[in-house]
């Protein structure tokens, strides 16, 4: 099979061919259609964590496709079925995390295309029990990007515990930043979207954002103060200064949602601010395999939109370059 692989943290990716894995009791075979290519694949063929993923490696953890093989042990899955492989790849299923649904807090995860191969291939391996079923009314093209952009965004929301009326600050509008305009949307907020690139502010705009600012070009701060402030602020931009932003553009009683995690990984925050404010910074990682599901459901309602555009695994290298000059649509969908 064909795989994208990190030989070298720092390199470019190398394309392999490699044998088709075997599944284990627990694992299934699938076969790969669709294969989001997320700001965090880069970071991990960088190596811009404190944890670092050890190569040689498969990157990738938007994956769709279609289950081949079956594990001895396996009942969550038949074949022929559409599963999505997400970032939490495997959770030990047992820990107060994974029993209190905080499965994604889980000590014991193994997570996709980081610390086990994921989905930048033709086949990949996955606990059957961490993949999730794409239901029929969502297309592997669309499904990839939810998988990880859609459901961190999901969640991102969802932990701001945001109330109609409110107004959510969306700082960031990439893969993750083009849902969240769309989720903050549904629950009835109204949304400030901020980017650095006017393309993708128009794009915000055709998803619902009621107003849109260019940080390149405007104090973004000082913009969100004169709309009156937001309560809730999503942090996706891969950029401190942007999480610095955000959190000095909440109204009282605001909530910052730290999501992006850039390489260089500290903010400074006010203390005094943040107290006499009342603010409640939040640091929000993936979703559920329930939160996956609720995600695909409302898509196959018809209440989201993917904005992506196809490439070929071989352009990958290509393809995380294009990502990171901004200058794409949401997604790039690495199509096999
Ligand atoms: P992306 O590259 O698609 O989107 C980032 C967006 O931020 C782009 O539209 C870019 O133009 C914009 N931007 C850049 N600098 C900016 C600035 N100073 N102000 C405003 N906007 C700016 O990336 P993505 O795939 O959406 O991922 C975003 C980040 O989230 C990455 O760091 C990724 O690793 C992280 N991530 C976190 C989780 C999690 O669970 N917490 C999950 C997925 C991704
Ligand atoms: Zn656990
Ligand atoms: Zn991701």
């Amino acid at each position: 099979m064909k795989a994208a692989v990190v030989t070298q943290l720092g390199q470019p990716l190398e394309l392999q061919d490699r044998p088709v894995p075997e599944p284990s009791m627990d694992q299934v075979l699938v076969r790969i259609e669709a294969s989001g290519l997320c700001h965090t694949d880069i970071h991990a063929a960088h190596g811009d964590w404190p944890v670092k993923p050890t190569p040689p490696f498969v990157p990738g953890h938007e994956g769709v496709g279609i289950v081949e093989k079956l594990g001895s042990r396996v009942t969550a899955h038949q074949l022929g079925d559409r599963v999505a492989i997400p970032w939490l790849g495997h959770a030990c299923g047992h820990c107060r995390y994974c029993v209190d649904g905080r499965e994604t807090l889980c000590e014991s995860q193994q997570n996709s295309g980081y610390s086990i191969d994921g989905a930048f291939a033709e086949y990949a391996l996955v606990d059957a029990r961490y993949a999730v079923t794409v239901p029929t009314g969502v297309e592997p093209f669309d499904a990839a990007p939810l998988s990880c952009a859609g459901v961190t965004s999901y969640k991102s929301v969802k932990v701001a515990h945001v109330q109609p009326g409110e107004t959510v600050a969306v700082f960031g509008v990439g893969g993750l930043g083009h849902l969240a305009v769309q989720y903050a949307r549904l629950v009835g907020a109204t949304v400030i979207a901020v980017d650095i690139d006017d393309e993708k502010l128009a794009l915000a705009t055709s998803l619902g954002a009621d107003h849109v600012v260019n940080a390149a070009t405007v104090d973004p701060v000082e913009a969100i103060k004169a709309l009156g402030g937001a309560d809730v602020a999503l942090a996706y931009a891969v950029s401190p200064a942007s999480f610095e932003q955000a959190f000095q553009s909440l109204s009282r009683g605001g909530r910052l949602v730290c999501v992006a995690l850039p390489a260089e990984g500290t903010m400074s925050i006010p203390i005094f601010d943040t107290v006499l404010k009342g603010i409640e910074i939040i640091g929000s990682i993936v979703g559920t395999r329930q939160d996956l599901a609720e995600v695909f459901e409302l898509h196959a309602r018809g209440r989201t939109r993917v904005i992506a555009e196809g490439r070929k695994l071989e352009q990958v290298n290509e393809a995380i370059a294009e990502l990171l000059s901004g200058d794409v649509p949401a997604r790039l969908v690495f199509e096999l």
